[in-house]
C-alpha cells in the first residue's frame, strides 16, 4: 500500500528520502553468567555506563532547553531521576552479585521490573515513566556494550526518519538539520515524541501501523503532518500535487505573518478577542509576537508541577504578577485556580492516588477541601489584580454551591487583605468554567453568582461522551460536533448572554478554524487557544461576516439528528468556500 493514514501529531509538509531508524533496543542484548571473580569488573563496567548515560542525558537536556522553552523541555527530568535512583543502580549492582548476571542482563532484568510496575499503574503520568524507564535501559546497554549512537551516524543526508515508535531521547538525538519529518508506526499526539515534535516544529505522522514494515531507507516519501498521510515512492501526479499544497501553504503562511497584529474580527468588524492559553513557562514575548489579546486561560497548576510542591503565596505572586506586567494595559489576564488531578498531577503523586482520578477529589473540589491551599492561592491572584486587569476563573464546577463556596472564600481573602493593606483589585471579575455536562445545563444559575463563562472544550467533550480524552483507542469517539456537546454549548451561551454576560471557549474546539466560525455564529464572544494556533484562526474568522457565522450554526442546529463527523464536514466545507486554501493547512 503507498499511501497510508495515521494521526497528525504534527503539522506541517515535507517530502525526501526515508531513514529507517531501527531503535537500539531492538538488537540482540547478550545475557550470559559471569563468574564470581568477575563480578567487580562486572560492577566496574556498569557505573562506568551509568555514568557515561548521565552525562549523555545532560547534555541532550540542555541541548533541548536552548531549541525550545516550556515543560517540553524539562522532559529529561525523569531519565536524570531514574539514573539517580539508589535502588534502581542498588538492585541493577544485585542482580550482577547475588545472581551473576552480566551487566546488560542485570539492567534489562531491573528495567523490565520498573517497566512492569509503572505499566501497570492507573496514574497516567506514572504510566508514562515506563517509557523513561525504557528509554533510559536502552541507552545504557547501547553503552555497556560500546555501541554509541551507531543507527545515527549512518543518517548522511537530511531524511524523514521512520521508526516503530521514537522515545524522547532518541528524538533529541538525531540531528535537527538532518530530520525532515517523523513517520512512526505507534505513539499519539500526546506522546512525548509528538511533542517534541510539535516543539520543534518538525513535521510528523503517528500510528500508522506497519511503515517501519513497508519502507526501506532511501524510499522517497511525501509527509503531509496536517491531515496524518504519507506517500510511499510517490508517482509524478501525487508529487506535483504535493508540491502546490506545500507551495500554498507556504503563502498562507507569509499572509499570517503580515495580518498578525490585526485584532480578531469577522470581515464586517464584528470583534472577536483572540486569547491565549499559557502557563508559567510561556514567554509572554511569544503572545506579542502572535498577536494575543489578552489571556484567556492561565493554567496554574503547571506551577505546581514544575515545583513538584505548592508554590508559597510569595512565589505565586510572583508568577501571576510576572505574567500581568507583561500584558498592555486593559489586555485581561484570566487565571485559572489550581485545576490539579486527572492527568495533571504533582510528583506528590501519591496525594492524588485515586482510583478514577478524573472523576475524583480534583480541581475546585481540591480547593474547597484544603481551605488553606486555596486561600493562599486567592491571596496570590489578588496580589497580582493589582498590577492590571486579571480575571479569576474557577474549574471544574459541577454545582452552584461550590461557586458560591469559592466566592466566599474570595471575599474572606479580600476582607483580609484589606486590613492588611496590601492592594488589590475589588472588582476583580470572576468566572466559571463550564467543563462538567451538569454545569452547562444549570449555566443559568451558576451566572447570577459569576460575571462571565469559559467553556473548556476539552473536559466537557471527555465528561459528556464518557471517552477519555488521553486515549487513542478511543479518540475518534472524542468529537467536537457531537450535537449533544453542541447542545451543551448553546445552553451555556444563552444562559451567558440572557445575564448579559460575556462567554468565551478556552478548550482546544476554539482552535480548530472551522469550528471557531461555527462557535462564532453561535453566539460566543471571545476564543482562547494556545499561542502560535492565534495567527491562522485570527485569519480564518476576517474572512466571513457575522451572518456568515450565524448562517452555519443554524444549518449546524438542524443538523442535530446527524452524525458528529458529518456535522464537522458540513462546518469544514462551510468555510472552505470562504477560504479555499485552508485546505492545504488543515
Ligand atoms: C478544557 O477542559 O477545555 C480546558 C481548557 O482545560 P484543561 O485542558 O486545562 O483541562
Ligand atoms: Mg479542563
Amino acid at each position: 500500500m503507498r499511501m497510508l493514514n495515521g494521526l497528525p501529531v504534527s503539522r506541517g509538509f515535507v517530502s525526501g528520502p526515508v531513514f529507517l531508524f531501527r531503535s537500539t533496543g531492538s538488537e540482540q542484548i547478550p545475557e550470559y553468567r559471569i563468574e564470581p571473580q568477575d563480578v567487580s569488573r562486572e560492577n566496574a563496567r556498569l557505573t562506568d555506563a551509568f555514568t557515561l548515560t548521565k552525562t549523555q542525558i545532560n547534555s541532550l537536556a540542555n541541548e533541548l532547553k536552548k531549541r525550545i522553552s516550556g515543560d517540553e523541555a524539562s522532559i529529561f527530568d525523569g531519565h536524570l531521576m531514574m539514573l539517580d535512583d539508589a535502588s534502581f543502580v542498588g538492585s541493577c549492582a544485585d542482580k550482577i552479585k547475588k545472581e551473576l548476571f552480566n551487566a546488560e542482563m542485570a539492567v534489562n532484568a531491573v528495567a523490565e521490573h520498573y517497566f512492569s510496575i509503572f505499566a501497570a499503574m492507573d496514574d497516567v503520568y506514572l504510566k508514562e515513566r515506563a517509557k523513561d524507564v525504557s528509554d533510559i535501559s536502552k541507552r545504557i546497554i547501547q553503552n555497556l556494550l560500546g555501541r554509541g549512537e551507531v543507527a545515527i551516524s549512518r543518517l548522511d543526508r537530511p531524511s524523514i526518519i521512520v521508526a516503530d515508535e521514537l522515545s524522547p531521547s532518541e528524538t533529541i538525538t538525531l540531528p535537527r538539520n538532518m530530520i525532515l519529518g517523523f513517520a512512526t508506526d505507534r505513539g499519539s499526539a500526546t506522546s512525548h515524541a509528538s511533542l517534541l515534535a510539535r516543539a520543534l516544529g518538525i513535521p510528523a505522522v503517528a500510528g500508522l501501523g506497519t511503515i517501519s514494515e513497508v519502507v526501506k531507507t532511501g524510499d522517497l516519501l511525501l509527509l503531509d503532518g496536517t491531515r496524518g498521510k504519507v506517500v510511499l515512492n510517490p508517482d509524478g501526479e501525487e508529487f506535483a500535487a504535493f508540491d502546490k499544497m506545500v507551495e500554498r501553504s507556504e503563502s498562507i503562511r507569509v499572509t499570517l505573518e503580515q495580518d498578525r497584529l490585526t485584532k480578531g474580527a469577522t470581515s464586517d468588524g464584528h470583534m472577536v478577542p483572540f486569547l491565549a492559553n499559557i502557563d508559567h513557562s510561556t514567554p509572554m514575548t511569544d503572545l506579542y509576537a502572535v498577536g494575543a489579546e489578552g489571556v484567556g486561560l492561565y493554567r496554574t497548576e503547571y506551577l505546581w508541577m514544575a515545583y513538584e510542591r505548592e508554590p508559597t503565596e510569595e512565589e505565586q505572586t510572583h508568577a501571576y504578577t510576572a505574567a500581568v506586567r507583561a500584558m498592555p494595559e486593559g489586555f485581561p489576564v484570566t487565571i485559572r485556580v489550581l485545576d490539579l488531578g486527572g492527568d495533571k498531577i504533582t510528583g506528590n503523586a501519591a496525594a492524588h492516588k485515586e482510583a478514577n482520578p478524573f472523576l475524583g477529589n480534583r480541581s475546585i473540589r481540591y480547593l474547597l477541601r484544603n481551605r488553606d491551599v486555596f486561600r493562599r492561592q486567592l491571596r496570590a491572584i489578588l496580589r497580582a489584580s493589582a498590577h492590571g486587569s486579571v480575571q479569576i476563573m474557577y474549574p471544574m464546577i459541577a454545582a452552584v454551591e461550590e461557586l458560591q463556596a469559592a466566592n466566599i472564600e474570595l471575599l474572606s481573602c479580600m476582607s483580609d487583605l484589606k486590613q492588611e493593606g496590601i492592594p488589590f483589585d475589588e472588582n476583580m471579575r470572576r468566572g466559571v468554567m463550564i467543563e462538567i455536562p451538569a454545569a452547562a445545563i444549570i449555566a443559568d444559575t451558576l451566572a447570577n453568582e459569576a460575571d462571565f463563562f469559559s467553556i473548556g472544550t476539552n473536559d466537557l467533550i471527555q465528561y459528556s461522551l464518557a471517552v477519555d480524552r488521553l486515549n487513542e483507542t478511543v479518540a475518534r469517539l472524542y468529537q467536537p460536533t457531537h450535537p449533544g456537546v453542541l447542545h451543551l454549548i448553546n445552553i451555556a451561551i444563552q444562559a451567558a448572554h440572557h445575564h448579559g454576560q460575556k462567554v468565551a471557549v478556552c478548550g482546544e474546539t476554539a482552535a480548530d478554524p472551522f469550528l471557531a466560525v461555527l462557535l462564532i455564529g453561535m453566539g460566543v464572544d471571545e476564543l482562547s487557544m494556545s499561542p502560535n494556533l492565534i495567527p491562522l484562526v485570527k485569519k480564518v474568522v476576517r474572512q466571513v461576516k457575522l451572518d456568515d457565522t450565524k448562517l452555519l450554526a443554524d444549518e449546524v442546529r438542524h443538523m442535530a439528528g446527524l452524525s458528529a463527523e458529518k456535522i464537522y464536514t458540513h462546518c469544514r466545507n462551510f468555510v472552505l468556500k470562504f477560504m479555499p486554501d485552508l485546505m492545504y493547512m488543515q
